[in-house]
């Protein structure tokens, strides 16, 4: 592993590639880096380094990193772990955006905490469309219900979908599940489901996928390990 700076432009450098093979626009890619159980000094060399979004799993350590790392509120943290109810209020109160609702209980209790945080709070749709029974997500065929319920939540902002397909080795093997979150997500834009507020968000690929993942159109890819190396 080289430094985090060289990591970062490394995986930068391939995101615009995979960008430009896939005739997109490089800026419309952004990189959440994955700081969960990285060791501060990690975070704090990627925060010189200029990444400004970050991904998180855990909501205790989160806090602490943000308070730590952001007490002036200028960077963007994305929880992307899978979240109970009882954590909803914190995750509405510390994150710029909750990328894991999966059901409507916790959808609509994020929407109450945010009411009363007064802010309103962008989340995405976490699709299961490896359908594996161990993984968070709603199923593909349930994503217009879930969505069609959560327009009745004023203070959530859903931007789009989510999802993390079935581990690989292969990073080939998650094409068609990319493809499938990018087609459900057209689906559900011309449903009118999608697509309110601007452009529709594709959260998809990590660290050992994330090209083929921008070649299917991601716009945000969640990359861990090839930025700061193996987790505590
Ligand atoms: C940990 C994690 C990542 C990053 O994984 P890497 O393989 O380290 O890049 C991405 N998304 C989610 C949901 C994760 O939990």
């Amino acid at each position: 592993m080289g430094t985090i700076a060289d990591n970062l432009a490394a995986v930068r450098a391939r995101i615009a590639a995979a960008a430009r093979r896939a005739g997109r626009d490089p800026d419309a890619v952004r990189l959440v880096a994955v700081s969960k159980r990285v060791p501060t000094e990690r975070l704090r060399q990627a925060i010189a380094a200029g990444q400004r979004l970050f991904g998180e799993n855990y909501l205790q350590e989160a806090q602490e990193k943000i308070a730590e790392f952001d007490p002036a509120g200028e960077l963007g943290w994305h929880f992307i772990g899978h979240l109970q109810s009882n954590k909803a209020k914190a995750a509405a109160e510390n994150f710029t955006m909750v990328e894991t609702v999966d059901r409507l209980k916790l959808a609509t209790l994020l929407d109450r905490h945010a009411a009363m945080a007064g802010r309103v709070l962008a989340v995405l749709v976490q699709v299961n469309v490896g359908g594996e029974r161990q993984k968070s997500g709603v199923a593909p065929e349930q994503a217009a219900e879930l969505l069609r319920a959560m327009a009745g939540l004023p203070a959530l902002r859903v931007m789009g979908l989510m999802t993390m397909p079935p581990w690989s080795a292969e990073a080939e093997a998650s094409r068609p599940h990319f493809r499938r979150l990018r087609f459900l997500a057209e689906e559900l834009t011309a449903q009118g489901l999608l697509g309110r507020h601007g452009k529709v968000e594709l959260s998809m690929g990590m660290s050992g996928d994330f090209e083929v993942a921008v070649e299917e159109g991601a716009t945000l890819v969640r990359v861990g390990t090839a930025i700061f190396g193996p987790r505590l």
